[in-house]
């Protein structure tokens, strides 16, 4: 932690010694036009704006455990009032969802790990990752390409989730709006991206 605050200690410092980078952060000020709402995990491993390349103002990020888009029907939630706001508020025009290799959300549904000791991680997963069937352990799905294939599968469904959003139905149906479907390799920072046509997983 230590290092952590003081980094956080010499930043404006930093900013303030680069003239660029002083101006840039001064427009932060004036408002957000993210380019784009990015969902993904909450896994300390993916870091969007190392492999996308995005400065402050451009992401607008939805993290959450397995990277997981809450059912609508659910009602209100924190994840759908951050949906609701990039797509109504700040009109984004481009939603990614972005799964990621070694994910242990999804490793934990897929491979039916014991939860019992975090009911809450318990019950997250079950409702938001119903679609990924259970596995009983030493079923071998702990092999990095099942999980990979389970993590794929399940940012397919996040798309469906999204489209029953009635601001994304409507964005999608006036044009204003496009899905993405991504997943990201944490071991080698490959990015791939879901292929409706071929319905495939391929390189960006
Ligand atoms: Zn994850």
């Amino acid at each position: 932690m230590h290092s952590f605050i003081d980094h956080a200690r010499d930043f404006p410092g930093r900013i303030a010694a680069a003239g660029e980078e002083r101006e840039a952060f001064g427009r932060l000020a004036e408002g957000q036009s993210p380019e784009a709402l990015f969902i993904t995990c909450s896994d300390s491993r993916v870091i969007p704006s190392l492999f996308t390349g995005a400065r402050p103002g451009q992401l607008f990020e939805l993290r959450t455990a397995g990277n997981a888009v809450p059912d609508y029907a659910e009602g209100a939630s924190g994840e759908a009032a951050t949906i609701e706001y990039a797509v109504s508020v700040l009109k984004v025009p481009d939603i990614v969802v972005c799964g990621h290799s070694h994910c242990g959300a999804v490793r934990a549904r897929v491979h039916g790990e014991d939860l019992a000791a975090v009911p809450a991680v318990a019950g997250w997963l079950e409702r938001q990752l119903p679609h990924l069937p259970v596995r009983e352990p030493g079923s071998g799905i702990d092999d990095d390409a099942q999980v990979a294939g389970s993590v794929q599968r399940h940012v397919k469904a996040q798309l469906d989730r999204l489209r029953q959003y009635p601001c994304v139905r409507e964005g999608l149906a006036a044009g204003r709006l496009r899905l993405h479907g991504w997943y990201y390799a944490i071991d080698t920072g490959l990015v791939m991206q879901h292929d409706p046509a071929a319905d495939a997983f391929l390189p960006l």
